[in-house]
């Protein structure tokens, strides 16, 4: 296994609020990884960076050895980064198979199309993604019929589609039902099987469903890293996840 993610005394100021203050955060090659903290705590913020949205204001973020500060955001994304946003963002008019479809190609060189190979090894890809993502059985249908989980399960294929190295995902179960939570579960344990995943989450039982490594994050740092069991008796934790209880 060799580092895939390496980031050093990483901060992201905006007018003197530091959002992401001192960071250091290191993931191995074919990790799924749990990022959780409370509201505020740079989650988001962490991978604007790590997809060149937003740019530190000191430290450095490595991705392969290569340091992201010299990429922009379309080429970081053409270096192996894919990221899910919260919103899913599928053409509602085409079907499951033609959004599949249009991801996979994006991603290919304009030399393959040209050449037109692997036409059918495509479809074979694009058959098993659906099935991975449990919606074979719609798979012709106009994606605007599917329910809130299933387009989300649409998106994250249409991610895997465009083969990135690292898959990241900020809270994939946010207004879903128990149901369709356990099986985003069951999807990205399965995706890890041949990706690295980072997982941004609120929803502790989901957390708990999937998670190996969970990093907590707090004011803009890591607060600690470790098993579930160990970050949740944690009582730097307990403390910052209370205080949180207390709040709202
Ligand atoms: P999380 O995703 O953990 O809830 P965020 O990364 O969205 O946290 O935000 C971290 C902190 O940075 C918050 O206090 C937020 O208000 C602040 N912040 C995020 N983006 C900006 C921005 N563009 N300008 C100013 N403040 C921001
Ligand atoms: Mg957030």
């Amino acid at each position: 296994m060799s580092t895939l993610l390496d980031i050093q005394a990483l901060t992201v100021s905006f007018d003197g609020f530091k959002a992401l203050n001192d960071l250091n955060f290191r993931m191995e090659e074919g990790e799924l990884r749990v990022i959780i903290g409370p509201n505020g705590a740079g989650k988001t913020t962490f991978l604007d960076v790590i997809t060149g949205k937003v740019n530190p204001t000191t430290g450095t973020a490595y991705f392969k050895g290569k340091d992201l500060k010299k990429y922009k955001e379309h080429e970081i994304a053409r270096l192996g980064i894919g990221r899910k946003f919260q919103t899913p963002r599928i053409y509602l008019n085409l079907t499951p198979r033609e959004n599949l479809e249009l991801s996979g190609n994006r991603a290919k060189s304009v030399f393959s199309t040209l050449l037109g190979q692997a036409a059918t090894a495509e479809k074979r890809q694009v058959s098993s993604l659906l099935e991975t993502i449990g919606l074979d059985y719609k798979a012709d249908v106009p994606a605007a019929l599917l329910s809130h989980g299933e387009k989300q399960w649409l998106e994250i294929g249409m991610l895997v589609a465009q083969s990135p190295d690292l898959l990241l995902v900020d809270e994939p179960v946010a207004g879903l039902t128990d149901e369709e939570t356990e099986k985003t579960g069951e999807l990205l344990v399965a995706l890890a099987e041949s990706h690295s995943v980072i997982v941004i989450e609120h929803d502790m039982e989901f957390v708990r469903q999937i998670a190996r490594q969970v990093t907590v994050l707090h004011q803009g740092s890591v607060l600690c890293e470790g098993t579930m069991d160990q970050v949740q008796s944690d009582p730097r934790v307990i403390e910052v996840y209370l205080g949180q209880e207390v709040e709202a």
